[in-house]
């Protein structure tokens, strides 16, 4: 409730510490992703353009007006700031926001996949549902407005084929928003990869979310919406249900299908190579 006598420095100090967090942990190449802090009603902490935000000092963050208009600072604001005003406009609450691009949230959109919900507890209780905001240029006005519809249910959001943006209130809350998404995207690549994502029943979800309202976390979206609680559930199925057991889901959905445009061998071409194959063992034994 103090928020107006913030020590405008310290914030500064904590913009840079969470631009190194970003940087060290492969969420910003180069100069992308920035970083800011509503200090008051009407003045807005931000990184500057064309900066590292591994490497950044206090002295390197820049000011703006709700406007976008920049009030202080020796170096020009980021150009994204207005993506982060429009956040600030939405909900009085939010103090921190952070735009990075972790690299495994990313791939989700790229790919067209929305994130599937109803895998990992901790992502049921901390985000629910993450939306992807529809592709824009970055920068511009139209930009900023693809985040408008998300605001209010969310506490991070993936643009489309460029990153995320988070929230909160404080600016390691922002960032850690960006690290738990990374992390549960990264697992569901790696389980992908192994074959099949096996999901929590809907009864132990619910359970996740009574615990959300129990620690005071708010009623989730998807209940308050009566929505449905686990998206993408079509993420789950494997792609190699021709080779036989491995290829069905334990979720009781169909048996999954190749990707399109894979070739899938039949049984007759599979025995003959795994024929092959041992014979060429054998002779490599003897
Ligand atoms: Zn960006």
């Amino acid at each position: 409730m103090v928020m107006a006598m913030v020590n405008e420095f310290m914030i500064k100090k904590e913009i840079c510490e969470i631009g190194r967090k970003i940087y060290n942990k492969g969420f910003a190449a180069a100069n992308d992703g920035n970083i800011s802090y509503r200090i008051s009603a009407n003045q807005v902490l931000c990184t500057p353009t064309l900066i590292c935000k591994g490497f950044m000092k206090p002295d390197d963050i820049c000011m703006v007006d709700m406007a976008g208009k920049q009030v202080a600072g020796r170096k020009k604001r980021t150009s994204e700031v207005l993506l982060h005003l429009e956040i600030y406009k939405l909900d009085p609450q939010i103090k921190a926001v952070v735009h990075c691009h972790p690299p495994y949230a990313t791939a989700f959109s790229i790919a067209g996949e929305e994130i599937p919900t109803c895998i990992l507890p901790e992502v049921e209780v901390f985000l629910g549902r993450i939306p992807t905001a529809v592709y824009e240029t970055p920068g511009a006005q139209t930009f900023a407005d693809t985040i408008r519809p998300h605001v209010a249910n969310s506490r991070i959001v993936v643009l489309k084929n460029h990153g995320t943006v988070s929230w909160g209130e404080n600016l390691e809350q922002a960032y850690w928003w960006a690290e738990i998404l990374d992390a549960y995207c990264r697992m569901l690549i790696m389980a992908k990869q192994i074959g099949r994502v096996e999901r929590i029943s809907e009864p132990k979800v619910e359970e996740l979310l009574d615990l959300k309202e129990q620690f005071g976390m708010g009623v989730d979206p998807r209940r308050l919406e009566n929505a449905d609680l686990c998206v993408n559930t079509e993420f789950g199925r494997g792609y190699n249900s021709s080779f036989g057991a491995n290829g069905g889901t334990a979720s009781g959905l169909p048996t999954g299908q190749a990707r399109p445009g894979a070739v899938t061998p039949n049984e007759a071409e599979v025995e003959q190579a795994v024929q092959e194959i041992t014979d060429r063992i054998m002779a490599a034994l003897v």
